[in-house]
This record gives C-alpha cells, structure tokens and sequence, in this order.
C-alpha cells in the first residue's frame, strides 16, 4: 500500500536539501562532519567550487563508484545521498548526516590514484567507510555526548571520545570494506597503506593523536584489526553465495544469517537472498501435487523441484521466514523488484492468492515505471501463474505470452507447456564433464582427509556456524579456499576454491580471467544455472564442479570449484 503521508515527508525533505544547498554554503561550519581527518589547515569549499569540480572527469570516475556503492547499500529508505568532490584539501573524506551528504577531495582522489589498477578500490575504501557513517547514522558527537554524560576532566574526556571513535571507525572500516566487497571492489590488502599515505599527503601526526582524531599509529592498528575481522567476514558473505548457487540452501541461510546477525551488515541483497534460500529450501521438499509451474523466484530453470515429502509444517514455517526476508529487503528498498516478485511466488506457494495477486500487480505496476523489463516480464510469469492455479487459462496463456513479448524470458515457454499440460523437457546437461579443474594446482578432493591429518591450517575459523559445523578459510598462492564442515570426523563437506582477481592460469577448459561469457559457454556448454548479481552474473556447471562469476561487461573476472558432499 502506498503511504502517501510518508511521500509528501520525503518530497520535503528533499525541498529543504535543495534549498539548503542554494542559500547557503553546505560547508561553512565544521559541525555535523564525520570526516576521515582534519589536517586543520585548509578551509572549507565554495559552493562555486563545489559547483566547478563537477566538471572534471575526476569527480565522474569517483561518483561512479559512488554509485555502484550506494546501489550496493540497496536502502532508499534513507535519502540517497548525494556526492561532492571539494578542490580544498581538509579532510580527505566525510560524511554530513542531515545533509545526506558525502565528500571526497581532490587531494584525496590524487593519492587514491597513485595505487594504479587499484585506485578504483582505493576510491572504493574511503567511499564505503563515509557511507557506512552515514547509513549507520553515525553521528559523533551526538553519539559521544548521549553515552558519556558526566566526565569531567579534559584527560577523560579526550580518552572516552577517543575510544568512542575508535569504536566507529572500526564499525565504518569493517562494514565499509563489506560494502565495498559486495559492489565487486577489492579493498582488504589495501587500507594499511592507504592510510599511511593519506597522513604523509595530508601532513597528519604520525604518533601523536589530536583531541579529535586518533594517530596513524592507533589508525594502522584499528584497520589491522577490522581487516581480520573484514576477511572473515567476506569469506562467510562468499560461501553463502556458492551456497546457493548450488542450492545447498539451509547452508547458504546459516551463513547469511551470521552476516546478519554477527556481522551487522544488512543490505536489501542479503535479506533478498536469505529468502530466496528459505523459499527454495522450502519447495525442494514440497510433494509434487503442488502445481508444477516454474516460479520467477527460482533461480534455475532446469533443476525441478524434487517431491522428497517433507512435513508441511516446516515448509510453511520457512515460506513464512522468507516472506519475511523479502519483507525486511522491500523495508529497505521499496523500489527493489526482486523482493515484491519474490514475495509474491512465496504468497503463491503458501496458497494466500489474493495477497499473491495484490503483489504481482504491485510488482508489474512499478517494473513498468522503472522501465525494467526483465522485472516486468518476471511478474507476468507470476500473473499468469496466479491465475492459471485460478482456472483462468485463457489469462495465463496471455500473461505467459507477454512476458515472452518483453524480454526473451525461458519461464514463458516452461510454463505454457504446463498450462498445456505437457511434461518439461529434461534438465539439460551438455558440454564436458570433469573433476579435472584444478587452480593452483591443488586437490580439493584430498582436502577432508588433510583436515583429519590436521595438515589443513586454517587463517580464519569461525566453530559451530551451522549446528556442529565450522567455516574455515586459508591461502593457496593465488586463491582462497572457503570450508564448511563437521569437525566430528563425519564426511559432510562444502569446499569451495576462489581465484584470486589477477589469478593469470587458465582453468581445465581453456578459460582466462578477463575472457568473455559467450566463451565459456561455447568451452562449457549450457550453464546449469544462471544468477544475476549486483556485480553481474554467475555461471554454475554443476557436472564441472565450477561456478564463473562476470562483470556487468559479461567479462569473467573469477572462477571457483567446488565440492559438496552430505551424506
Ligand atoms: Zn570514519
């Protein structure tokens, strides 16, 4: 339902953004910034300063980033914030909170570009940090006075406040880097350096901390400390993508769920994918007199859905866990798509048609006004499933039939041939199958009996994520292998190895970073499955045992194998 109460408050806030914007300098006073440093030389930008840096190419490559982070966030909840690049160099990068205003310097930009095929993930770094204090609504000072009232001496003022930043800053680093992760930027091995070279550009104390701001030493030490954290974190965020890629659902949940709820990242993708996981683990159990119509939700189209039985009541316990997933994705973002189409299958499912049909049409409406065909045509796939399931076949056959008129969407074709009441043709499974792929040389089929041996040392270990399951993740020379397994002895396993970005061997069929979708489908035949993410797309050959990721360009820019055994 539209609030329209709440839409009049938005348009207005936005009004007095704009004319904030228009009367007086956004800058004048120091107040409200969250800003990475003060080097307490420089002055604050002009508004024809401002006005002018948006201009230069350099302010459209950041503002790309920008851009690509806060699609990421995926939270229009809050007022999308705008960017600005300043020519006065002062605080490298900040926040203003009521402005809904992130900046970035000049200065800054420089030094990012001068880490060369990295200074996009540089960019990326300081970007996700402000954007963290601004989402988490970081406000300092408020903060700091709300959680400290009755210090008295100057020492334990400056110590708490100290402490207190310190506290946020780790938060904006960890989740910053998550952030960045997630919009496909590299930004673990980088923040130590950065760092330094932002307080040797800017002039900023080495050693001495200032009453505001905390010493290079100190700053070092809380990236080292949140990069541990960032990497465990990102290596969980992984898995539970691998994991539903290749439908291992109630681990793809567990591992989601620790990002939520241990990790403190939210954004509208992983509400939407805990969902998806919930769902489809749900409906991989369902008996088979459900109708067999192929939901938009359902990421692959030529696995169907198993009739393996299962107690109704579980399955309904998880549609209702996802229908809150796709709710909380949809709190987030009431334009994101996926969350009200998604919604809509799992109403379809539990049977509650009405609400099913309420959502389709929401859905169908705002994919029309955004202009997102491949959005409209899904919901379409749904009306004609609604209705079909409603003894409407003459509508079904339409709905089914448009959706194929918008984009060339292979649910139309499954599902006419089921409203026609002929059988699906089988799950294709062409191109070469292997176990042959190796990257770096190393036997992922060798490595259960390793950690028996306890050969297999892990960086990272995170015990009982799942049950009496435990994440584990360690380094080969130009990749990462990311572990769940029961440490009991019993042989349940899901290994997954990642190339790194610049890995430079090519994989079993022929296949470089860098190298086209279109070529990996002509070496690898018909994936098994096809995902859109925020980056891209994922490729998964479940014979091959290996999953390609693409970027929006349809360039591959990794690969991982993969192993899974339950039982
Ligand atoms: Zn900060």
């Amino acid at each position: 339902m539209l609030k329209p109460e709440l839409m009049t408050m938005r348009t207005f806030f936005l009004a007095l953004i704009l004319l904030g914007s228009i009367c007086v300098s956004a800058q004048e006073n120091e107040s409200g910034w969250f800003a990475f440093g003060d080097s307490q030389t420089g002055r604050f930008a002009s508004v024809d300063e401002l006005n002018n840096a948006k201009k230069s190419y350099k302010y459209r490559v950041a503002k790309e980033v920008f851009d690509h982070l806060v699609e990421a966030a995926g939270n229009s909840n809050m007022i999308r914030p705008r960017f600005e690049m300043s020519p006065v160099p002062r605080m490298i990068a900040a926040a203003k909170g009521d402005e809904a205003l992130i900046l970035l310097e000049e200065k800054a930009y420089d030094i990012c570009i001068g880490f060369g095929k990295d200074s996009l993930n540089a960019m990326a770094t300081l970007l996700g940090h402000e954007l963290i204090h601004y989402y988490e609504k970081h406000n300092w000072e408020d903060h700091f006075i709300r959680e400290h009232q009755g210090l008295t001496t100057a020492d334990q003022i400056r110590d708490k406040k100290l402490a207190n930043k310190m506290l946020l800053e780790t938060q904006a680093d960890e989740l910053g880097g998550l952030l960045a992760h997630t919009a496909g930027y590299t930004t673990l091995t980088i923040a130590p350096d950065l760092l330094s070279k932002l307080y040797e550009g800017y002039s900023l104390p080495a050693t001495s901390p200032t009453s505001q701001y905390p010493s290079l030493e100190e700053r070092r030490a809380i990236a080292q400390n949140s990069m541990e954290r960032l990497k465990e974190l990102i290596g969980v965020y992984d898995l539970a993508g691998y994991f539903l890629a290749t439908h291992q659902f109630d681990w793809a949940r567990s591992y989601y769920e620790y990002i939520l709820n241990k990790g403190g990242f939210q954004s509208r993708e992983i509400y939407n994918n805990l969902g998806v996981a919930a769902a489809l683990s749900a409906m991989s159990n369902r008996k088979q007199d459900k109708p067999t119509f192929i939901y938009p939700m359902q990421l692959d189209f030529s696995s169907r859905m198993a009739s393996r039985g299962g107690g109704v009541d579980e399955q309904t316990a998880l549609l209702e866990e996802a229908r809150r997933h796709f709710q909380a994705a949809y709190d987030l973002d009431p334009e994101y798509l996926p969350a009200l189409i998604n919604m809509g299958c799992v109403y379809a499912e539990l049977g509650q048609w009405d609400d099913a049909d309420d959502q389709a049409r929401k859905a169908l409406r705002n994919a029309k006004k955004a202009g997102n065909n491949a959005a409209e045509s899904d919901a379409l796939i749904l009306t004609g499933i609604i209705q079909a399931v409603n003894q409407d076949k003459e509508g079904a056959k339409q709905s089914f039939t448009d959706a194929a008129s918008i984009i060339n969407n292979p649910l139309s074709e499954l599902n006419l041939k089921v409203l026609r009441g002929e059988s699906l043709p089988p799950s294709q499974l062409s191109g070469p199958i292997s176990n042959e792929e190796q990257i770096d040389n190393f036997d992922l089929d060798k490595l259960f009996a390793s950690f028996l041996l306890e050969r297999f040392v892990p960086e990272k270990m995170i015990s009982d994520i799942v049950g009496s399951f435990t994440y584990a993740m360690s380094r080969e020379a130009n990749s990462t292998i990311l572990v769940n397994t029961d440490m009991s002895g019993k042989e349940i396993y899901g290994f997954v190895q990642v190339t790194d970005a610049n890995y430079s061997a090519a994989s079993f069929e022929g296949i470089k970073i860098g190298d086209p979708v279109s070529k990996v489908i002509e070496l690898y035949g018909a994936p098994s499955r096809r995902m859109s993410a925020i980056q891209g797309e994922v490729l998964v050959f479940m014979n091959q045992q290996i999953v390609f990721r693409a970027d929006r360009q349809g360039k591959v820019v990794n690969w991982a194998v993969f192993r899974i055994k339950r039982s």
